[in-house]
């Protein structure tokens, strides 16, 4: 049985997953991920207090303009129908962007988006798997080991995490990028914004409101606090307990990219309590720091994915755009090259789509 091994539980590595399992019904499709848990930089955080006050500290909405929401007709026509997306009804204060653009939130926060690929793609998931080398090994496999040691073979490693890290991996991929001086320079060149996300979780009841009723709004008047959001209220639960994101500005992310959370976090704290001096105390607050947040700038080309030979292939959002269309794009482009190797491999006689039409 083909082993394939997806490094990285965000949504790029979750829709590649479903759609090899589409391609590859046979495959054993394993997934590993540094964090405790699912969605990358689209994760959902949970107040410790009450489990069903939800905070999305990293992406916040889905938008697709006209092209894209042709382009990804079924993605979203699944995601609406099965309601992981719902429009977005509430108000969001200087929102910028085509008017044609629709926006879609998530009921169950934006992690919902990344577990529904997931369940997909029936893979068996592996968390606090930080890996640490990709080596080639004995009958045209790769050895993967964590920091932790863990080690396992496989026949296709997909690596999706943000491009510094994939340079920051040791063994044959390593040896693959530094031998080929324009992949090496065209990886380094894939630059990423860094912020911060302050995630601050209520009682239930507590009074927590911005100007206007609305329920989230950008800020372009201050040098520390760039988007304010009821986490809830632009999810539409009104009823449930309030929990706030806040998300710094990208100077302000950059100039402190070297703290840790547990430093900014006091900063983050009393920029908010300036800003809104009559909300209450929160009853828990998380502090995320996005070393790697929005690609600005991407591989060049946009190719969505490279191979780097032998069933291993790595993309992301670094070799598209940073949302869900990027990491669509991304999935297709990684799932085409990996079904491609496994078919080429094997000489098998799968019935594939992509097979037939490359
Ligand atoms: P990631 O989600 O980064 O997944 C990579 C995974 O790899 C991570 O889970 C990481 O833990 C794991 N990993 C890294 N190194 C290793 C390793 N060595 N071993 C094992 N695992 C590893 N998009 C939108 O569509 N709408 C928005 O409103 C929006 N707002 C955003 C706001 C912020 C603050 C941020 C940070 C992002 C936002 N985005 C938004 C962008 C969107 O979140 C990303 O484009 C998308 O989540 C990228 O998915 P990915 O799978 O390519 O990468």
């Amino acid at each position: 049985m083909t082993r394939v091994l997806l490094v990285g539980g965000g949504l790029t590595s979750a829709v590649t997953g479903a759609l090899l399992r589409r391609e590859l019904p046979n495959a054993e499709l394993v997934l590993w991920d540094k964090a405790r848990g699912a969605g990358g930089r689209m994760s959902t955080s949970r107040s410790p207090h009450d489990s069903s006050c939800l905070a999305d500290l990293g992406a916040q909405y889905i938008s697709a303009t006209p092209e894209y929401a042709e382009l990804h007709a079924s993605y979203y026509g699944d995601l609406v129908r099965d309601g992981v997306l719902t429009p977005l009804t509430s108000k969001v204060v200087g929102m910028r962007g085509n008017e044609a653009t629709k926006h879609y939130v998530t009921p169950s926060g934006i992690s919902s988006i990344v577990k529904y690929f997931m369940k997909e793609a029936n893979v068996t998931t592996k968390y606090e798997h930080h890996v640490r080398s990709v080596d080639a090994s004995e009958g045209g496999r790769w050895r993967v080991i964590t920091q932790s040691g863990t080690e396992d073979t496989f026949d296709a490693v997909i690596l999706t995490m943000p491009v510094p890290q994939i340079l920051g991996l040791s063994g044959t991929v390593k040896e693959i990028i530094d031998s080929d001086e324009k992949l090496h320079s065209n990886l380094q060149s894939v630059d990423y914004s860094s912020r911060y996300a302050l995630g601050l979780f209520y009682d239930s009841g507590a009074q927590v409101q911005l100007p206007e009723g609305a329920a989230a709004q950008y800020v372009t008047d201050d040098p520390v606090v760039r988007f304010v959001a009821l986490d809830h209220r632009k999810r539409g639960a009104d009823s449930a307990a309030p929990a706030v994101v806040m998300h710094t500005s990208v100077p302000f992310g950059k100039a402190h990219v070297e703290e840790t959370p547990d430093q900014v976090k006091p900063l983050l704290l009393s920029s908010v309590s300036e800003m809104f001096p009559d909300w209450p105390e929160p009853k828990a607050v998380k502090c995320q720091k996005w070393r790697f947040s929005q690609v600005t700038s991407a591989f060049p080309g946009l190719p969505g994915s490279v191979s780097l030979g032998r069933g291993l292939v790595i993309g992301g959002d670094g070799f598209t755009h940073s949302n869900m269309d990027g990491c669509i794009e991304s999935a297709e482009a990684v799932a085409a090259a990996v079904v491609q190797y496994v078919c080429s491999r094997w000489k098998s006689d799968y019935k594939l789509r992509l097979c037939i039409s490359i």
